[in-house]
C-alpha cells in the first residue's frame, strides 16, 4: 500500500490528483478511520513526517505533536525489549526494508500494546535516501490469543500446574543438561488414594475443587525445591533438581503426604484423602527420562501396594515384586474354589478377669505353591481386583456359622474392607448370613476401618443406620494409624474402640505422647459406652500397663494366636475359656532382625557376611572371626550402597559395628543409606557411563577388587580349618 501512495503521489504535480488518486487516498482514509490499519512516513533522519491520528492517541498525543520526533520513539525503550525492538534502530541505520516487525507501543500507562510495523526505504530521483513510508497495525488481540494457546498447551487449566507435555520437555531438557554436568534429579510420582470414591460420591465438580486444593497444598509443600506438574487425573509429579539425599527425599514426601492427608472443606462439606508417592533418582535408577519415569512408577506401585500413605523409593526388585503381584492376583480369583481360603479366630480377652469374650476371624490363604500368603499382602489385592466382594461376603457367612455353635454369649467379629462398606448391598450380605445360620445378630461384630469416613455423605449415615437396625454390634478397627479424628465417633454408633498395635507398641517409646491418647480414647469410649480393645500384646509389660491405662479387652499374642474353629470348641468343652497371659516379661526393642548377606570391604578384600540386625545407628554382624575393635571397613548392600563402619564390639564370630553415616527410612519399613555411590564416580574412574543393569554394581565391585591376601579369617575358612 505504501509503495503505491508512493508511486501516485509521484504523478501529481502539475495537473492535481487525478481522479484514480483521490478514490486511492479515500480508501486509504477511511482504511485508517476504521483503525484496521496506520501508516507512517520519514525524513533521511528517521523523524516522522507523517503518522497516523489513531497511533497518537493511543499514545495519549495529537499526531501533530509526534511529527519531527524520531519514529522509534513510538516504541517502548529498545534496551529493556525483546529481540524485534532491538533490531529496529539497527535495520533503519542500514536503511533495510523491514516487515511485519512486532513492536511494543510506547504507552503513557500500563495499557499493553502491539503492533506489526512494516516499512521501505524512500530514494529520490538521484538515487539519495530520503526516509522512510510504511504501515503498521494493532495485534494486541491476536498476541493475547496466541499466549493463551501457548499457556494451555503448557498448563493444567484446572490447577494452574504445569501439564504432562510441559513436564516431560522439562525433565528431558534437565536430565540431557544434568549428565553432562554430572548433576542428580529426582522425580516423585504421586498418586492421591481414594479420590475416586470422593469424586463418585460428592460429584465431579466437588472432585475439581479438591483437585485445585491439592494443587496448593503440593505447591506450599514443595515451595521452590522443584517443580510440581499434573499429569493425569489425580497423579502429580514432583522434579526435585540436584536430590539425591534418600533422608531428605523422605522427610519431603513425608511431608507432603501428611499435608494432603488433612481434611478438606468442599462445598461445605468435610472429605479427606491421601497420598502415595514413589520417588526415582537419576542417575542411579535411570538416566533417560523414559526409565526414570518408568522407576518412580514401579516405586509408586510398589508404595500403593503396601498399604497406601506411604512413599517408596524405586529398588531393582521391585520389578519382581510388581510380576509377583500381577501373579498372585490372577491366583486369587480361584483360591476359594479351590478351598485354599480359610478363617482361623483370634481370642478377644477380658483384660480383667482373663476370660475369652470372643473372637476376631482372620482370613488365611494357603497358596498351593507358596504356602501361606498373609492378609496384609493378599487383602489389598483383593480390594484393587474386585475380588473382596466374593471373598468378603465368603467369610461372613463362615464365620456366622462356625460360631453359631459355640457357647451362647460369645461373640464373633468380622473384618469388613471399606469397599464392602461403600456397597449398598452389604446389609442384605449381612442379614443373608445370620439368617441361613441362624446366628443371633447381636453376636456378630462388623469391625471397620476409619477410612470409611473418606467423604462425609449421607450413603455413609445410611449405611451405619441399615447395619445397626439389622441388630449388629459395630468396631472402629486400627484406630492411631489412618486420620485418628475422634469427631465421628460421636456420631458414628460404635459399640467398641480397637486400638491398633502400631499405636501401643509406639506408646512404649521414651517421648511418646500415645499413652495419654489410649487414656483420652479410654475415657472417651466409656463415656459413651464403647468397650474398648487394644491389639497385638505381645510382652507382659504391656499388657500391665495397657491394664493401668483401663482398656476393656486385649487381642494380642500374650493371650493366643489366631486358632482353628476345632480347637475353639476343645477350649471351650470345660465351660469359660480363661487364659493366663504368657509371654515375654519386656517388648523387644525395634531393631529388625534378619539374616541378611552382604559384602565386607576391608583394604582389597572383600568378605560376604551376614547381618543379623540392622538399626539406623549400627548393625551386628556374623561371619569373620576375630576382628578388633575399631577396625573400619565398607559394608556393601548393593546397588551403590556403601557404609563407612567401624567395629564398636568384637565377640567371637559376631561384631558390633557402627555407620559413620546413619541409615535412613526406605518407606517400606527398611532401612537404606542416605546416598550411593554415582555411576558418574564410576564412569570418572575409566568406565562408560552404565545402562543400569541389574547386576551393574556387583560387576563393578568385582572389578574394584584386586585380590590380596585377607586380613580375616571367615566362619567357613576357620571351621574348615
Ligand atoms: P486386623 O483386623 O487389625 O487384625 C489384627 C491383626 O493383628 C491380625 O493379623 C492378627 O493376626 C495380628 N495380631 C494379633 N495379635 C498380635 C500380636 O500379639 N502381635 C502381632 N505382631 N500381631 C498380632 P493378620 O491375620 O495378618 O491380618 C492382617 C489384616 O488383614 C487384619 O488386620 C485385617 O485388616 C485384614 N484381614 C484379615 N482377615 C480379613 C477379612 O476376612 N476381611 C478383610 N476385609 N480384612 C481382613
Ligand atoms: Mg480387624
Ligand atoms: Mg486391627
Amino acid at each position: 500500500m505504501s509503495n503505491r501512495i508512493a508511486r501516485q503521489s509521484s504523478k501529481t504535480d502539475a495537473a492535481g490528483p487525478s481522479i484514480e488518486t483521490k478514490e486511492a487516498l479515500r480508501l486509504l482514509q477511511n482504511y485508517e478511520e476504521t483503525r484496521q490499519g496506520w501508516f507512517w512516513s520519514t525524513d533521511k533522519d528517521g523523524n516522522l513526517t507523517y503518522v497516523t491520528e489513531s497511533v497518537a492517541q493511543i499514545l495519549d498525543k495529537k499526531s501533530i505533536e509526534l511529527i519531527g520526533t524520531p519514529f522509534t520513539q513510538l516504541f517502548v525503550d529498545t534496551q529493556q525489549s525483546d529481540e524485534n525492538q532491538r533490531t529496529l534502530p539497527f535495520l533503519l541505520t542500514k536503511r533495510s526494508k523491514f516487515l511485519e516487525l512486532q513492536l511494543q507501543a510506547a504507552t503513557s500507562n500500563d495499557d499493553v500494546r502491539w503492533w506489526e510495523v512494516s516499512g521501505s526505504p524512500q530514494f529520490d530521483h538521484f538515487g539519495e535516501f530520503s526516509g522512510y513510508r510504511g504501515s503498521g497495525k494493532d495485534i494486541t488481540s491476536q498476541r493475547q490469543s496466541a499466549q493463551d494457546t501457548a499457556q494451555l498447551a503448557m498448563f493444567d487449566s484446572l490447577t494452574g500446574l504445569a501439564n504432562r507435555a510441559q513436564m516431560s520437555k522439562k525433565l528431558d531438557a534437565t536430565l540431557s543438561t544434568f549428565q553432562q554436568q554430572k548433576r542428580t534429579c529426582s522425580m516423585m510420582l504421586l498418586d492421591l488414594d481414594h479420590f475416586k470414591t470422593v469424586n463418585d460420591t460428592m460429584g465431579h465438580p466437588a472432585g475439581d475443587m479438591l483437585l485445585k486444593q491439592v494443587a496448593k497444598r503440593l505447591l506450599k509443600a514443595v515451595d521452590d525445591a522443584g517443580e510440581v506438574g499434573r499429569i493425569g487425573g489425580d497423579e502429580f509429579q514432583i522434579l526435585l533438581p540436584d536430590w539425591e539425599d534418600r533422608g531428605k527425599l523422605g522427610e519431603l514426601a513425608n511431608t507432603i503426604i501428611s499435608s494432603l492427608s488433612q481434611p478438606y472443606t468442599v462445598e461445605g462439606s468435610r472429605c479427606i484423602i491421601g497420598a502415595s508417592i514413589g520417588i526415582a533418582i537419576s542417575p542411579f535408577d535411570g538416566l533417560s527420562s523414559d526409565d526414570l519415569i518408568r522407576s518412580s512408577d514401579l516405586a509408586l506401585y510398589a508404595a500403593k501396594g503396601s498399604g497406601r500413605g506411604r512413599f517408596q523409593f524405586f529398588a531393582r526388585d521391585l520389578q519382581q515384586a510388581a510380576e509377583d503381584r500381577k501373579i498372585l492376583e490372577d491366583d486369587l480369583r480361584d483360591a476359594l474354589s479351590r478351598e485354599e481360603i480359610s478363617l482361623h479366630y483370634q481370642p478377644v480377652v477380658n483384660a480383667k478377669n482373663n476370660t475369652v469374650t470372643g473372637f476376631e476371624a482372620l482370613m488365611r490363604w494357603n497358596h498351593r505353591e507358596r504356602g501361606p500368603v498373609s492378609p496384609a499382602i493378599f487383602i489389598p489385592i483383593a480390594e484393587d481386583a474386585n475380588l473382596i466382594g466374593p471373598l468378603g461376603e465368603w467369610a461372613l457367612q463362615r464365620a456366622c456359622a462356625d460360631a453359631v455353635k459355640w457357647p451362647g454369649n460369645v461373640r464373633i467379629a468380622v473384618n469388613v474392607s471399606p469397599i464392602q462398606f461403600a456397597d449398598a448391598r452389604l446389609p442384605e450380605v449381612v442379614k443373608k448370613a445370620l439368617k441361613s445360620t441362624g446366628l443371633a445378630p447381636a453376636r456378630l461384630e462388623l469391625e471397620i476401618t476409619e477410612s470409611v469416613f473418606l467423604a462425609e455423605t449421607d450413603e455413609t449415615d445410611d449405611m451405619f443406620k441399615a447395619l445397626k437396625d439389622i441388630g449388629v454390634r459395630l468396631a472402629l478397627d486400627d484406630f492411631g494409624t489412618g486420620y485418628s479424628s475422634l469427631s465421628y465417633l460421636q456420631t458414628a454408633p460404635f459399640d467398641k474402640i480397637k486400638i491398633d498395635q502400631s499405636f501401643v507398641r509406639g506408646a512404649t517409646e521414651p517421648d511418646s505422647r500415645n499413652g495419654a491418647i489410649i487414656a483420652a480414647i479410654v475415657a472417651l469410649a466409656n463415656a459413651l459406652d464403647m468397650e474398648t480393645t487394644a491389639e497385638g500384646i505381645e510382652a507382659l509389660d504391656e499388657l500391665e500397663w495397657i491394664r493401668e491405662l483401663s482398656v476393656s479387652h486385649v487381642q494380642g499374642y500374650v493371650y493366643s494366636m489366631p486358632v482353628k474353629d476345632e480347637d475353639v470348641h476343645k477350649r471351650f468343652e470345660t465351660g469359660d475359656w480363661i487364659i493366663m497371659p504368657e509371654g515375654p516379661a519386656k517388648q523387644r526393642s525395634d531393631r529388625n532382625s534378619m539374616f541378611r548377606k552382604v559384602k565386607l570391604i576391608h583394604e582389597n578384600s572383600c568378605y560376604d557376611v551376614m547381618i543379623r540386625n540392622l538399626s539406623k545407628t549400627g548393625a551386628l554382624i556374623e561371619g569373620l572371626v576375630d576382628v578388633p575393635v575399631g577396625t573400619k571397613f565398607v559394608l556393601d548392600f548393593g546397588d551403590g550402597q556403601i557404609a563407612v563402619s567401624t567395629v564398636r564390639r568384637s565377640m567371637g564370630q559376631q561384631q558390633g559395628i557402627e555407620f559413620e553415616q546413619r541409615l535412613v527410612d526406605d518407606g517400606n519399613g527398611g532401612l537404606c543409606t542416605r546416598t550411593r555411590i554415582s555411576p558418574y564416580l564410576i564412569a570418572a574412574a575409566g568406565m562408560e557411563v552404565p545402562n543400569m543393569s541389574a547386576d551393574f554394581y556387583a560387576k563393578k565391585r568385582d572389578d574394584w577388587q584386586h585380590k590380596s591376601i585377607p586380613s580375616f579369617y571367615t566362619t567357613d575358612s576357620w571351621k574348615a580349618g
